[in-house]
């Protein structure tokens, strides 16, 4: 199974995209993990997409796409694969399909999280995350039991430095911008499938999971 997950910034992607992927033994890729990965570790793809990712603007797209077709070509992609954070641009979009084309694949299915605004704010400022293992927290909805430290790791929590308000505002305009019009796009293609993104984690995911199986 292939599958595109969409949705803004804080939508629930990351955490969706975690448990489909445990579920169905296909790996989750996400460019965002992939990049923070790249900062930490100061390589070159890091230097470039630092100032990017800290002004909450997207890196460009032939980064990007440089990226997926490199892990694409990975034996664990195989059997299918969850992306997750890309495409956000048109062009991403279209570069993938010819990617897939060459390789005589398709996407099954993309997943459009619909979360509002509000929500969206109130998720990504309340938003933590561990700094060893990229599990997500929140101060309220889902805290982890000991303060400051991630429960799978016990690793450090911390936010994100694109979590603090003024770049989740720039993130959300340029979602908004760059990334929205890829619903149309791929409903056009017909593979669009809308999900509720406000409420129970599970409930959505099991949601998910019926639309899946239902394929
Ligand atoms: P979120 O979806 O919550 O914004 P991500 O972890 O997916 O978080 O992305 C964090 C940042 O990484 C983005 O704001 C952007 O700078 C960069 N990024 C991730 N994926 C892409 C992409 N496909 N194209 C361009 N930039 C990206
Ligand atoms: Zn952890």
């Amino acid at each position: 199974m292939r599958l595109i997950l969409l949705g803004p910034p804080g939508g629930g992607k990351g955490t969706q995209a975690r448990l489909l992927s445990e579920k169905y033994n296909i790996p989750q890729i996400s460019t965002g993990d992939i990049l923070r990965e790249a900062v930490k570790n100061s390589t070159e793809l890091g230097r470039k997409a630092q100032e990017f990712m800290s002004q909450g603007k997207l890196v460009p797209d032939e980064v990007v796409i440089g990226i997926i077709e490199d892990r694409l070509k990975t034996s664990d992609c195989e059997h299918g694969f969850i992306l997750d954070g890309f495409p956000r641009t048109i062009r991403q979009a279209e570069a993938l399909n010819v990617k897939l084309k060459g390789l005589e694949l398709n996407i099954d299915i993309v997943l459009d999280l619909l979360v509002d605004f509000d929500e969206l704010i109130r998720r990504l400022s309340g938003r933590r995350t561990c700094e060893n293992c990229g599990n997500g927290f929140h101060v309220n909805d889902n805290p982890s039991k000991v303060d400051g430290k991630c429960d799978e790791c016990g690793g450090k929590l911390i936010q994100r430095e694109d979590d603090q308000s003024q770049t989740i505002k720039k993130r959300l305009e340029v979602y908004r911008e760059s990334t929205e019009p890829l619903k149309e796009y791929y409903k056009k293609l017909g593979i669009l499938r809308e999900q509720k993104g406000k409420g129970n984690i599970n409930d959505i995911f099991k949601s998910n999971c019926s639309i899946i199986e239902s394929l």
